[in-house]
């Protein structure tokens, strides 16, 4: 078949390896220069399967109203927002429910478990390099309430194959050394050894030069203004560069999905929640960890990726607009050296490098995949926070529908007709 990936990033990138794999003929569109230019670009650099449960956890409400206003707090919900946010938010608040929230836990449990199994064999089949590590991830905990509500997470996840350790503070820090700096303030950690991290830029720049080698056609600086649908399928995607008439198309574009999906008469929840992210050089830094770090309390995640250190975080409900808020930014990087004071030297004496992104985020927390109501259109879209760690199983599964050949795992909870 002639397949059309609208979208260059993790996701779009991915699922054209695996439809090229099965033989199709793939076209990628993106209106970037380059593979991996949006959300993709500079995220928590996390393979996290540890960390698949939704953001909507029972009780998210009262979180949620102990933050609304603080300009340096993990969620900003800026007041123009409200109307436009009213809607998601809402079915946001209503997958909160223990029982939902259990289901979407253990349905992004099963995802991840799947794709980094994925992500492993197409590391062995390619070789790709990416400033991969598998030294597992450190959740670590201030107050018991928080370690105790990650734990019963975490024993959801458990029999899908997420495994955690629980540890005392003496063997959070045996675990990682470097958090010797604040131990006195931990009461322990959860270690999740078959986590990994790397760089996805990198990875997706890499594949998508692999897949081009493989006979993928790449245009890039291209940008797709309309789907026409004639008789229940897409008979034209139509770009600034001319139209293209494919067989079938795969609708990976991140936050613009929602814009483009409805253009096909299709309604995708989904909601570009804005996050920051600093990177500086690892070298100077004498306490940087080895084991990538989440601090549960301040929201933060902190990556070595080769050479450098990556801290991610913040959630703001914005809307599409991706202006760097330098305060916010640098609220980032100060709960990180609230972590490490010896940070805060480090990084005076270098230059940090901000960026800000924007998570595709659906309201009940799993992913939108499948074969859709417009016959030969599929989605590959809204990963939230968990896009890098879901690439390579969310691009087989969607490859494999298209290919008609069964999935290996449940599609359960994960298919578009949820949403309608
Ligand atoms: C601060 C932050 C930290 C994160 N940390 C992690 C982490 O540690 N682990 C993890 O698993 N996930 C993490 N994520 C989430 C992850 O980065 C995203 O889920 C993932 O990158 C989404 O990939 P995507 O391919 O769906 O979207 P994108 O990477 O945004 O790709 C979509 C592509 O579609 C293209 N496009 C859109 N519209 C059009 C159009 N009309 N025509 C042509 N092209 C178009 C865009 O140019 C873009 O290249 C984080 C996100 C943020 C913001």
């Amino acid at each position: 078949m002639d397949v059309v990936v609208i979208g260059a990033g993790v996701l779009g990138v991915t699922t054209a390896w695996y439809l090229r794999r099965d033989g199709h003929t793939v076209t990628v569109v993106d209106r970037a220069e380059g593979a991996g230019r949006e959300t993709s670009f500079a995220n928590g650099a996390l393979l996290h399967a540890s960390h698949a449960e939704p953001w909507n956890a029972p009780g998210v409400v009262w979180q949620l109203l102990r933050w609304l206003g603080r300009e340096d707090s993990p969620l900003l919900l800026r007041p123009g927002q409200i109307p436009r946010v009213a809607g998601w938010g809402l079915a946001f608040l209503r997958n909160s429910t223990q029982a939902r929230f259990a289901r979407h836990t253990r349905i992004n449990a099963a995802l991840a478990v799947y794709s980094l199994q994925q992500l492993r064999a197409l590391r062995a089949e390619t070789g790709i390099r990416y400033d991969e590590a598998a030294n597992g991830i450190l959740k670590v905990f201030h107050d018991r309430a928080a370690l105790d509500t990650v734990q019963a997470a975490s024993q959801i996840m458990a029999p899908l194959g997420v495994r955690h350790e629980v540890l005392d503070r003496a063997a959070t820090v045996a675990r990682e050394p470097s958090l010797q700096e604040t131990a006195e303030h931990l009461v322990g950690g959860i270690y999740y050894p078959d986590d990994e991290s790397g760089d996805a830029q990198r990875f997706t720049e890499r594949l998508a030069a692999l897949a081009a080698d493989r006979g993928v056609v790449f245009r890039y600086g291209t940008s797709v203004e309309r789907l026409g649908v004639q008789g229940g399928r897409i008979d034209s995607v139509e770009t600034d560069q001319g139209g293209l008439e494919p067989d079938a198309v795969v609708l990976a574009a991140g936050n613009d999905s929602r814009a483009l999906a409805r253009q096909a008469g299709l309604r995708l929840p989904i909601y570009p929640v804005k996050g920051y992210s600093v990177t500086l050089p690892a070298e100077g830094w004498a306490a940087a960890p080895a084991v990538p770090i989440i601090d549960d309390a301040r929201k933060i995640v902190l990556t070595r990726i080769g050479d450098r250190i990556r801290i991610a975080g913040m959630a703001e409900f914005a809307g599409h607009d991706t202006t760097l808020h330098p305060r916010r930014a640098e609220a980032v990087l100060r709960q990180a050296c609230s972590l490490y004071p010896s940070l805060t030297e480090h990084a005076r004496g270098v230059t940090p490098d901000y960026w800000t992104g924007l998570r595709p985020m659906t309201p009940d927390g799993p992913p939108i995949l499948g074969a859709s109501a417009v016959s030969n259109l599929y989605l590959n879209t809204g990963p939230g926070h968990m896009g890098w760690t879901f690439a390579c199983g969310c691009a087989r599964l969607v490859a494999d529908e298209v290919s008609g050949h069964p999935p290996a795992i449940a599609l359960d909870g994960l298919g578009p007709r949820r949403m309608w």
